[in-house]
C-alpha cells in the first residue's frame, strides 16, 4: 500500500500536456490555453472621452461660469477634428477621441447651452474624465498566460484584443468502462439481485465537468476474455477508466483482464478510504486507472486522482492541493493507517466561522450521502481522535474538485 501523496505523485508524473488546437472565441469557454495571448490592438487606441459632454482646455475653466464656443462634434467611432483653440469646446460622447489640445471633459449637466455657446458650470482639472491612449492595454502586452483556463472574462478580453483564434490545449478524452455481472445500465431489465450502474455516469459527467471527453465503452461482465475485449476499445484514448472489480475477490477480473493485453502494474493499492484497491498502469501507450466499484469510492477517487490527471493533460500543470479548514460538528474517533475521507456538510456558527459536521454513516455505497455533502473531512493516517470544534482540514466541493 502506498500513500495518497506517492499515488498522486506517480499519477500525474505519468502525464503530459495534450498538443494544442485553434478554436474560436465561442468555442474558448473552459478551455485551457497553449499559448501566451498578445493584444493585436491598443485599447483606447486614443485619448478618448469617458463621459457625454464637451472637451476643453482645462486652464479655461479655471473661473466658472464661462461661456466657450463650440468649434466641433465628436460622436464615439468619428474623427476628433481641428485641434481646440484657446476659449473653444468641442462637443463629445462617450468613448469620442479628444480633440488635440483638449485635456479635460466637463460633463454635460454641468453645462447650459447658450445661443453663444456652452456655458460651463464647474471646473475642471486636467485629465478629468479622458481616458488616455492604452488604458487598457496595449498592442503586445500580454493579456492572459498559457496554462490559464478561460472564463467568460478572458473571452471578453481576447475579443476586446482583437485575437479571434485561440490555441488551446486538446481535451482529453476518457474512456470509461463500468464492470461487474450485477450492474445494468438505467432503464434496462433488472433482476432481483441487480443494481443499476451509476458509476459510468458520475465519472462521464466528472471528466466533462473537468474539461475532458468522456468515452462511454459500457458495462463488461466479471469474465476476463469479454472484459479485455471491451477494453481494447480504449485504444487510441488518452486514458481508461475502469469501475469495480479491481479488488482481491476471485470475480475481479480487471487485472487479469487487462494483464491478458500485457498490463504493465505501477500501483494497486492506496492507504485510504474509501478506495483501497485503486490500480495504475499501462497497457501499450494507454495508461490505466482502474477505480473501486462503490459509488462514492469511484467518484473521490475521481476527484483525487483522475482530475489531477487531467489537470496535467489540459496543460493546468500540478497545482498543489489547497489547504482548507473547518471546525469539526461532531466528534471522530482516533484513525487507523489509513487516510480517511469523510462526506459532510458544511455550515457556519454564530461567529460565521465554518463548521464541517460528518455524516453518521460513511458506507461507500452511499451515494445519496455523498449527492448531498458539501466536502470531505481528511483524516490523516493514524490522527488521534478530534472533538467537537477541533480545526480538521476539509475538501469543498463548491468551487472545488466535485463542484458539479
Ligand atoms: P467491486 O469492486 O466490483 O467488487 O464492486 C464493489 C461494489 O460496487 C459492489 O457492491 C458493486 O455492486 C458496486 N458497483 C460496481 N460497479 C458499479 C457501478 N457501475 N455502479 C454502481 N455500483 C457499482
Ligand atoms: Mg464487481
Amino acid at each position: 500500500m502506498i500513500s495518497v501523496e506517492e499515488a498522486l505523485a506517480r499519477i500525474t508524473g505519468a502525464f503530459a500536456p495534450l498538443p494544442g488546437e485553434t478554436v474560436s472565441l465561442n468555442e474558448a469557454l473552459g478551455r485551457v490555453l497553449a499559448e501566451d495571448v498578445a493584444a493585436r490592438v491598443t485599447q483606447p487606441p486614443a485619448d478618448v472621452s469617458a463621459m457625454d459632454g464637451y472637451a476643453v482646455r482645462a486652464q479655461d475653466v479655471a473661473q466658472v461660469p464661462v461661456t466657450l464656443s463650440v468649434a466641433g462634434y465628436i460622436p464615439a467611432g468619428g474623427s476628433a477634428g481641428d485641434m481646440l483653440g484657446p476659449g473653444e469646446a468641442a462637443r463629445i460622447f462617450t468613448g469620442a477621441p479628444l480633440p488635440a489640445g483638449a485635456d479635460a471633459i466637463v460633463i454635460q449637466e454641468n453645462t447650459e447651452t447658450e445661443d453663444s455657446g456652452v456655458k460651463v458650470l464647474e471646473t475642471v482639472t486636467q485629465g478629468r474624465y479622458v481616458r488616455p491612449a492604452g488604458l487598457d492595454f496595449r498592442a503586445g502586452d500580454i493579456g492572459i498566460a498559457a496554462g490559464h483556463r478561460l472564463s467568460s472574462r478572458d473571452v471578453g478580453l481576447a475579443a476586446a484584443m482583437n485575437v479571434p483564434w485561440l490555441k488551446v490545449h486538446r481535451r482529453p478524452r476518457i474512456a470509461i468502462l463500468a464492470t461487474g455481472d450485477e450492474v445494468v445500465l438505467p432503464g434496462e431489465p433488472i433482476g432481483p439481485s441487480q443494481i443499476v450502474s451509476s458509476n459510468g455516469f458520475s465519472l462521464a459527467a466528472f471528466v466533462t465537468a473537468c474539461g475532458g471527453i468522456p468515452i462511454h465503452l459500457g458495462i463488461a461482465p466479471d469474465d476476463r476474455a469479454a472484459l479485455g475485449s471491451l477494453a481494447e476499445d480504449a485504444k487510441g484514448a488518452d486514458l481508461l477508466v475502469t469501475s469495480g472489480g479491481v479488488s482481491v475477490g476471485e470475480r475481479d477480473m480487471v487485472r487479469a483482464a487487462l494483464g491478458d493485453k500485457g498490463l504493465a502494474v505501477d500501483f494497486w493499492k492506496i492507504a485510504m478510504r474509501p478506495g483501497k484497491p485503486l490500480l495504475f498502469g499501462h497497457v501499450g501507450a494507454t495508461p490505466i486507472l482502474g477505480l473501486p466499484g462503490n459509488p462514492v469510492s469511484s467518484l473521490v477517487c475521481a476527484a483525487l486522482f483522475l482530475r489531477p490527471a487531467m489537470a496535467v493533460m489540459l496543460g493546468l500543470g500540478q497545482a498543489p492541493a489547497e489547504i482548507e479548514t473547518a471546525l469539526l460538528g461532531a466528534g471522530l474517533p482516533a484513525n487507523d493507517k489509513r487516510q480517511d475521507y469523510l462526506r459532510a456538510r458544511l455550515g457556519k456558527d454564530s461567529d460565521g466561522r465554518r463548521i464541517a459536521t460528518p455524516f453518521e454513516r460513511q458506507d461507500s455505497s452511499m451515494l445519496a450521502t455523498l449527492a448531498r455533502a458539501d466536502c470531505l473531512i481528511v483524516r490523516p493516517p493514524l490522527a488521534q481522535a478530534a472533538r467537537a470544534g477541533d480545526k480538521v482540514t476539509i475538501v469543498p466541493f463548491q468551487g472545488g474538485i466535485l463542484t458539479i
